[in-house]
């Protein structure tokens, strides 16, 4: 089969491999779509030291069910799934309370980290555990399924800010989360819940404010503090989701919330920041991290099916498996304005199916 190989750092090839066979519990899948995952653009040159080569990447996947393992129940041949990128394995006590994101023994499809290597979705046909598997509905093309990941993500983050309903909330950063993070909020809370939107890059806001943000704000720092009590009366927002993960923005982030509020830490480019310890212990302020997500996929797919979630602004191109390497190489320069970037590793013929 044809997939896309990471043979070494840096370097992508679409080359021939042996195709996968499925075991008794995992489905065989012909892989419709695949979306670039920031991770994989980051793993890519070998800086997070998440995708060891040789490795196919790609977690962010939807295709059809080509064959079923003899123990895998649920499914048949022809049906259209996605599935979890994480791959959990049931029986620890994370995955028994439902944490099924802090699994002990987690693996994400599509990484190769030194403790395991798991084959990806850049490829013609994948095999995962029928237990992450989901039936798509009718209503997703294969490219929105490939954004449920992203979702999911967001859908999480606002789930661990247990969101009341009626609360101010401020989104920093306007990329693929931070967008998804404000129509989750937007569909999690109750109507009178507002987000606010802040970035520094003007086309992003552009479709935040499209999204339904109450407000954006193309400021950062002090500017943006400022902006926020202007707002809310000078008390700060109830409840800040963070999806960025810089010194400066986290220290906004404090800065912007009320006191007793809840900030949510969902992006983490950097490992380590400066901790305002005295403005978060006398303010008691709650910084909660989010990690991936844990069972809202079924969630997503009845807010994107509803129309409630929107993600085909979020999707800038889909390509054929063969422009893999120069879209990798794209993202990689940062080209600005890019967006999602979907693969679709089937042969020509089948693209329109
Ligand atoms: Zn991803
Ligand atoms: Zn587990």
């Amino acid at each position: 089969m044809k997939a896309l190989l990471l043979s070494e750092y840096n370097k992508l090839e679409v080359t021939d491999i042996v195709g996968p066979m499925p075991g008794p519990e995992e489905l065989l899948i012909q892989v419709a779509a695949c979306g670039i995952c920031g991770s994989d653009v980051h793993g890519y040159d070998g800086s997070t030291g998440r995708r060891i080569p040789p490795i196919v990447m790609g977690h962010e996947a939807a295709g059809t069910v080509v064959a079923v393992g003899s123990a895998a129940d649920g499914f048949s041949p022809g049906d259209r799934v996605t599935f979890d990128s994480t791959v959990y394995c049931g029986a620890c006590d994370f995955c028994r309370a439902g944490d099924i994101n802090l699994c002990n023994n987690r693996q994400v499809i599509g990484v190769s980290c030194g403790e395991y290597s798991r084959a990806g979705a850049f490829a013609e046909f994948l095999t995962v555990p029928a237990r992450v598997a989901y039936h798509l509905p009718d209503e997703l093309s294969f490219p929105e399924a490939a954004m449920l990941e992203a979702v999911s993500v967001a859908l999480h983050g606002v789930k661990v800010a247990e969101m009341k309903g009626d609360e101010t909330v401020l989104v920093i950063g306007a990329g693929m989360i931070g967008l998804l993070l404000l129509q989750s909020a937007r569909s999690r809370g109750v109507n009178a819940t507002r987000v606010f939107v802040a970035d520094v890059d003007p086309t992003r806001l552009k479709l935040a404010n499209s999204m339904g943000a109450e407000a954006t704000f193309l400021a950062s720092g002090q500017a943006l503090t400022d902006e926020v009590m202007k707002r809310t009366q000078g008390r700060g927002v109830d409840i800040v989701l963070e999806a960025v993960g810089h010194n400066e923005t986290i220290a906004t982030a404090i800065d912007c919330v009320r006191k007793g509020g809840t900030v949510v830490l969902v992006g983490n480019i950097s490992p380590q920041v400066n901790l305002p310890l005295q403005k978060v212990v006398s303010r008691q302020i709650r910084l909660q991290g989010s990690c991936a997500s844990a069972g809202e996929y079924p969630e997503a797919m009845r807010l994107m099916a509803a129309g409630k979630i929107n993600v085909a602004s979020l999707i800038t191109a889909v390509a054929p498996l063969a422009d893999g390497p120069s879209w990798f190489e794209r993202l990689h320069a940062r080209e600005p304005n890019l967006m999602k970037i979907i693969l679709d590793p089937r042969p020509k013929a089948m693209e329109s199916l």
